[in-house]
C-alpha cells in the first residue's frame, strides 16, 4: 500500500492539473531513456515542440479563465490526435514538448499534420456565452539523435519551432541542419523542473 501511495503520489505531483499533460519533472530523463533506444537502433523516436500561436491576443480579448480553457482543450484536441503512448509534456506557458516514440521525421510529419489541422479546424466554446474561438499552433520537430544530448536535441526542436512561427505559423518544420535561425525563443531554462 505505501508502495501504491507513493506512486500517486508521484504520478499527482507530475501532472499539469488544467491541461492534464505531464509537468517537465522527469521529462529529461524519459527523453534521454528513448534516446537511449535509439542509440541501440531500437527505435526512433520524435520530439515536437508545440507553441499556440498568438495566445497572448486571446488572453487579452477574452480574459485569461477564457485562455485557460482554451489551452486545457487545445491539448484535449492534440492528446485525442495521437496514440496512447506517446507523451505530451507542459514545457512552459503556451508550449508543449510532445515525444513520439518509434517514429521517424517523417512519420511525424504526418502525426502533426493531422493533429495541427484537426486543432485548428475545430473552434472551442468557451466562457459563459458559449464563445466560439478558434486556435492554431506551430511545431518544431526534430529527431533524439543519440550522438547529441538530449537538450541539444530539443534546441534543434526549438529552432525549427522558432521557423515555422517566422514562416507565418499553423504549420510544422523539421529541423534541418543546413537550415539555422541564429536565434532562440525566449523560453525557461532546459531543466527537470523541480516539483
Ligand atoms: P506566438 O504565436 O509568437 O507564440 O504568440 P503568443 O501570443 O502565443 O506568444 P507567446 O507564446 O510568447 O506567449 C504565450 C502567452 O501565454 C503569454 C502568457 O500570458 C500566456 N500564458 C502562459 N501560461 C498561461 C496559462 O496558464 N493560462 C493562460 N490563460 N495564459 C497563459
Ligand atoms: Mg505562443
Amino acid at each position: 500500500l505505501d508502495l501504491l501511495k507513493q506512486e500517486v503520489q508521484g504520478a499527482w505531483r507530475n501532472w499539469d492539473a488544467m491541461t492534464g499533460a505531464y509537468g517537465r519533472a522527469g521529462m529529461l530523463s524519459e527523453l534521454r531513456a528513448w534516446s537511449e533506444l535509439a542509440t541501440r537502433k531500437v527505435q526512433p523516436c520524435c520530439i515536437v515542440l508545440m507553441d499556440l500561436d498568438e495566445f497572448k491576443a486571446i488572453n487579452d480579448a477574452h480574459g485569461h479563465p477564457v485562455g485557460d480553457e482554451v489551452l486545457a482543450g487545445a491539448v484535449r484536441c492534440l492528446t485525442q490526435g495521437l496514440r496512447p503512448f506517446d507523451d505530451v509534456f507542459r514545457y512552459g506557458g503556451d508550449e508543449f514538448l510532445i515525444a513520439l516514440p518509434g517514429t521517424d521525421l517523417a512519420i511525424g510529419q504526418t502525426v502533426i499534420k493531422r493533429v495541427r489541422e484537426r486543432l485548428a479546424g475545430r473552434p472551442f466554446a468557451v466562457g459563459a456565452g458559449g464563445v466560439a474561438l478558434q486556435v492554431t499552433a506551430s511545431f518544431g520537430l526534430a529527431l533524439l539523435d543519440p550522438q547529441v544530448s538530449v537538450e541539444d536535441c530539443i534546441e534543434r526542436a526549438d529552432q525549427a519551432l522558432l521557423l515555422a512561427k517566422t514562416a507565418g505559423r499553423n504549420r510544422a518544420i523539421s529541423w534541418d541542419p543546413n537550415v539555422t535561425t541564429g536565434a532562440r525563443l525566449p523560453r525557461l531554462q532546459i531543466e527537470d523542473a523541480k516539483v
